[in-house]
């Protein structure tokens, strides 16, 4: 048996409250490949949690089809370009299967306008994993950025303390998948450690003040116990409790953060990418 997370779609792996609203849409509906957008942390966590052996499976509302917003075809498309973005270092997709329901009960489309077993937070789509990946909802994990996406794990049967939201203390799948991640370690140590793209830029105290409140507060977000920061001779070295799993994680949100401090404030990046040394 394997173990799953469950992750909603829309604000959780890509854009959707923040896409412009075109005439003729309703807020939140949204279903055309072409503007298919990865949100950040999105691509790096489902690469953490694949590498730790989790099932990703998509469970998504598509209410959209029963107001006639767009066809299953559409979502269909739409859904095929996540799972196109979403792929491990070698091309391999991380998605194993991606659930929808079309359904919803105010809905005006023959067929779909119906409330359906389905629809979060109903657990139908959880459920229908289970029986069709042969996963385990024991060891199961939720994903999402609304509390309807929890309620349906937790109407599945999954442990509150498996349902994640995404919201401003776990801002996005990557921190989500590190706080999976330090959750089932077993108590171990691991380090990694980061070069400076040019090692000046860590004698900029500034920087290297930013790195460390940047991996404390990394630390404190996601549970992730720290045991040594070192920042030296233009590199940052870093041990911690958790596998090796949690290092890589660690090292690579660690490093995105950073990088997108150090190009806001000074043009470039601070790291070259990628740049982890487990
Ligand atoms: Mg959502």
């Amino acid at each position: 048996m394997k173990s799953a997370v469950f992750l909603d779609r829309d604000d959780t792996l890509i854009v959707n409250r923040d896409l412009e609203i075109r005439p003729g849409e309703r807020a939140g509906d949204f279903a055309d490949p072409d503007r298919v957008q990865l949100l950040d942390g999105a691509l790096d966590g489902c690469r953490s949690l694949k590498r730790a052996g989790f099932c990703l499976v998509i469970f998504s509302n598509q209410g959209i089809v029963a107001r006639g917003g767009a066809s299953l075809v559409d979502v269909d498309a739409t859904n095929d370009r996540v799972c196109d973005l979403l792929r491990d270092e070698q091309g391999k997709p991380l998605i194993d299967a991606v659930y929808y329901c079309p359904f919803h009960p105010e809905g005006s489309v023959d067929g779909f306008a119906r409330e359906h077993p389905w629809r979060k937070p109903s657990p139908g789509m959880i459920h229908q994993a289970v029986e069709d990946l042969g996963i385990e909802l024991e060891q199961s994990w939720v994903i999402g950025d609304s509390p309807r996406d929890l309620d349906a794990g937790r109407h599945a049967g999954i442990d509150d303390e498996r349902l994640i939201l995404i919201n401003e203390h776990t801002p996005d799948v990557a921190e989500a998948a590190l706080r999976i991640l330090a959750a089932i370690a077993p108590s171990e140590r691991a380090s990694f450690s980061l070069r400076a793209e040019r090692p000046a830029l860590l004698d900029d105290e500034r920087s290297a003040s930013t790195v460390r409140a940047s991996a404390e507060a990394l630390a404190e977000r996601t549970g992730i116990r720290l045991l040594n920061v070192s920042i030296q001779g233009g590199g940052l070295q870093i041990e911690l409790e958790g596998s090796e799993f949690v290092a890589v994680g660690f090292a690579a949100e660690l490093r995105r953060l950073t990088n997108a401090w150090h190009r806001r404030h000074y043009e470039t990046p601070l790291w070259p990418e990628p740049a982890v040394e487990p």
